[in-house]
């Protein structure tokens, strides 16, 4: 009998010092005080847990947020604490945290260095004081250095910036100068996003009312190669689309979703994907606290997506890592051959040069890495239709009537 599958776990910290005008995650200001009991809360999820994923060994542990960093560190241990009781940590897992720049000390990275946390990403965003100030951040750039080294000197091994381009107004010297400044710093991971007006954010309001213009797409997609190159240069792989990583880097967390493994979500709004359901949790902090300590856990949805859903899903995931797919994968997964499944949309994107098969794998091209969205939502559209054909027509004739 094969070993059940490893799985990973994502646990949410909701809380931030203040809310970014551009951010939509599920994240909130001003709920210090909820901090313990939220703690509490996330424990007894975890142990609700334990008995779905006994005898499988746990890969990773992601906090993520709104900003862990946030976290009283000895909150962060006890979580730790509860997934290894929960379930063995492999004796490679990838235990990470995402921090804001300035906020945790020195003793405060040894503690959790020394509850196993080994990768750390702090999101710096830029290096430009002004542009930090248009995204509401409230770290500084020189703070961001001082946390790198400070989480160097307490022993972590793997240390990531977030940063963020296409930001409105900026110059491609203002990018190459921020992506130039992370560079003096060695960082082993760069996670690098476009800048996008989530709607309903205090950022598309200032859209909306003309405050603020949006960069031009053209210019935007023309940082994006430029960075490809330079960080190529630079000895950095790129290995995801907005991930780039020095060898031995990547994150192990983050290609558990993109590679269709199995993860618990733990905390107010996390999503979870275990033997094939979908979990979404309540997303206000004070109600998933309420509901765990009523239910021991804090479901707001669970599906199982039909198998069209599951392999556009597969397929969009799969294709935004750089190596691409084997087809023999696909069809390993979900026992029909690719070529059955998705080749009129796979061919297309080929032939309008988003899609080339390289060492026997399918991938993005350089120009399908700008327009992943488009080659998913072909994917999915056939997929769609594919699966309305096939469906069983209604019984009984056109009128109804008895
Ligand atoms: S720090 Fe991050 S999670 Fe928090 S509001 Fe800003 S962008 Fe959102």
């Amino acid at each position: 009998m094969s070993a059940p599958p490893p799985v990973a776990v994502y646990v949410h910290i909701p809380f931030c010092v203040r809310v970014c005008g551009y951010c939509d995650f599920n994240t909130y200001a001003g709920m210090d005080a909820l901090k313990g009991a939220y703690t509490a809360a996330v424990v007894a999820e975890i142990e609700s847990w334990a008995p779905d994923i006994a005898g499988r060994s746990v890969t990773s542990i992601a906090f993520g947020g709104g900003t862990p960093g946030e976290m009283p560190p000895d909150s962060l241990v006890a979580v730790i604490e509860a997934v290894r009781a929960a379930a063995p940590l492999a004796p490679d897992a990838e235990v990470s945290l995402e921090a804001n720049p300035g906020t945790t000390s020195l003793a405060d990275l040894r503690a959790l260095a020394g509850a196993g946390v080994n990768r750390i990403s702090f999101g710096a965003q830029s290096f430009d004081a002004g542009e930090l100030a248009f995204l509401d951040r409230v770290h500084t750039p020189e703070a961001t250095a001082a946390s790198l080294h400070l989480a160097r000197e307490a022993g972590i091994p793997g240390v990531n910036l977030d940063l963020m381009y296409g930001l409105p107004g900026q110059s491609p010297a203002a990018w190459q100068a921020t992506l130039d400044h992370a560079l003096t710093l060695a960082p082993d991971h760069l996670s690098l996003y476009a800048l996008t007006v989530e709607p309903g954010t205090p950022l598309d309001g200032r859209v909306e009312r003309g405050e603020v213009t949006p960069l031009d797409p053209d210019a935007v997609a023309a940082m994006y190669e430029s960075t490809a190159t330079r960080l190529e240069a630079a000895g950095y792989r790129h290995y995801e689309l907005s991930n780039w990583a020095r060898p031995g880097h990547e994150s192990r967390h983050n290609r558990v979703y993109w590679t269709w493994g199995d993860y618990l979500g733990i905390g107010a709004g996390a999503h979870g994907f275990l033997d094939g359901h979908r979990f979404e949790n309540v997303a206000n902090p004070r109600a998933y606290i309420d509901a765990v300590r009523r239910d021991g856990r804090a479901i707001a949805e669970a599906v199982r997506p039909d198998p069209a859903t599951s392999m556009s899903d597969w397929l969009a995931l799969r294709l935004r890592l750089i190596e691409g797919f084997d087809a023999a994968e696909f069809a390993e997964c979900f026992g029909e051959p690719l070529e059955a499944v998705a080749g009129p949309p796979l061919d297309a994107c080929r032939d309008a040069g988003l899609l080339e098969k390289s060492g026997g794998r399918l991938r993005l091209t350089a120009r399908g890495r700008l327009l992943h969205n488009e080659v998913a939502v072909r994917v999915m559209l056939h997929l769609r239709e594919r699966a309305e054909e096939s469906a069983p027509s209604p019984r009984g004739g056109a009128s109804g009537v008895a």
